[in-house]
């Protein structure tokens, strides 16, 4: 079946009990055991499984045409997970402008605890190749990446990946299912943060591992999301699958958009450059063409000026909110190296845009009218 329908119906069932068409939200923790000390319905208590839970870890499972996957109470949980399953002196490869939550949980917490990090700029596959070291055991990949929409051809990497035997991972946040199918183009295990356009209205945080294959890594994902409990909430779980219903129309709305406003932006004469796949001119466009269907809905530009300047247009902004995160309904707006901190390589001239949902005209007379600094 094609997405739009596994969007709407992947993980749902009438509920036996009431006809229900919408699932019930399941809050109970435990569940009751036959004489015989049996569980006839499979749960026995929440931490290990729910009703919600399972439902949404089917339909994510089969949105991307993995095998099985385990959701998490948040994307950084599944991350998370995914570097536990490794062995403690195993080495991986991570892009260099990875998510800046990501880069964090590899400085502080994984690298002192024993995996080794090297960082490369994955636009350039061989930087990957000469990376490599004899314990490489993963190879993490963000495409299109964050917050300068460079994009990796998930193809080469994972090829270099399977040369050594090592796993490759692509957290596929930005893209979504409905944009790119990284197991298509070779990858073993997909992450997602669902707290953006997965659910995609702003009102709930969570994460998924989806795996290609049912191997002893995802295993060991599995008990780490079991045993150590950072799961997915019922309402959350339910949140989730709900907001899924609608992603492949969203998703065609953000893309369709973001490309009007990246046009728009690109011919601003405030603009110095825009960052967007969708855009002829955009470095990573020609790969992007191949490996994704949509571009997406999130792209960045840099003012003509530095810091300040980009913080007047962000102060002028009337309809955009100024705020952090994406992929829900309304569209964002933030000075992305001020959120990121001390150390940050992001250009201090740059904004980062979540073009949301509404008609992009209003969107474009917005910025054009915070772009006009007198
Ligand atoms: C937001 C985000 C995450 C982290 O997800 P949380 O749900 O905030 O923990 C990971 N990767 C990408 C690309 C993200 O945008």
């Amino acid at each position: 079946m094609k997405i739009e329908t596994l969007a709407v119906h992947a993980g749902h069932h009438v509920d036996a009990a009431t006809g229900a068409i919408a699932p019930p939200i399941y809050l109970s923790t435990t569940f009751e055991r036959q004489v015989d000390g049996s569980y006839p319905h499979g749960y026995k208590y929440i931490r290990d499984n729910n009703p919600n839970r399972e439902a949404l870890e089917q339909c994510l499972c089969q949105l991307e045409g993995g095998v099985a996957a385990a959701a998490f109470s948040s994307g950084s949980a599944a991350t998370m997970s995914v570097f536990q399953a490794l062995q403690p002196g195993s080495h991986l490869i991570a892009p260099l402008d990875a998510y800046s939550g990501t880069t964090s949980l590899l400085r502080e917490i994984f690298i002192p605890w024993n995996l080794s990090v090297t960082f490369v700029d994955m636009t350039d596959p061989s930087a990957v190749e000469q990376a490599l070291e004899p314990n490489t055991k993963l190879i993490w990949v963000e495409t299109p990446s964050n917050p300068m929409l460079k994009i990796i051809d998930i193809a080469k990497i994972a090829d270099i990946t399977h040369q050594v035997n090592a796993c490759c991972v692509c957290d596929n946040t930005w893209a979504t299912p409905m944009g790119q199918n990284p197991f298509q183009w070779g990858a073993d295990l997909v992450v997602h943060s669902t707290t953006k356009y997965l659910s995609g209205h702003s009102d709930v945080m969570g994460g998924v591992a989806i795996t290609k294959a049912a191997d002893d890594f995802f295993q060991k994902i599995r008990s780490i999301q079991t045993l150590g409990g950072a799961v997915a909430s019922p309402f959350d779980a339910w949140l989730v699958l709900r907001g899924i219903q609608t992603l492949p129309y969203r998703m065609r709305g953000h893309s369709e958009n973001a490309l009007k406003v990246a046009r728009f932006l690109s011919e601003h004469p405030q603009v110095e450059t825009v960052h967007y796949p969708g855009l002829q001119h955009h470095p990573g466009h020609e790969i992007a063409q191949q490996q994704m269907q949509l571009f997406g809905g999130m792209l960045s530009f840099q003012v003509k000026g530095g810091r300040e300047k980009a913080f007047a247009v962000v102060a002028k902004v009337k309809l955009f909110k100024r705020a952090t995160s994406l992929g829900g309904v309304e569209s964002l707006i933030e000075h992305r190296a001020s959120i990121e901190g001390a150390g940050t390589k992001t250009p201090e001239n740059l904004l980062r845009v979540s073009v949301g949902l509404e008609h992009p005209d209003d969107l474009i007379e917005d910025l054009a009218q915070s772009l006009n600094l007198d």
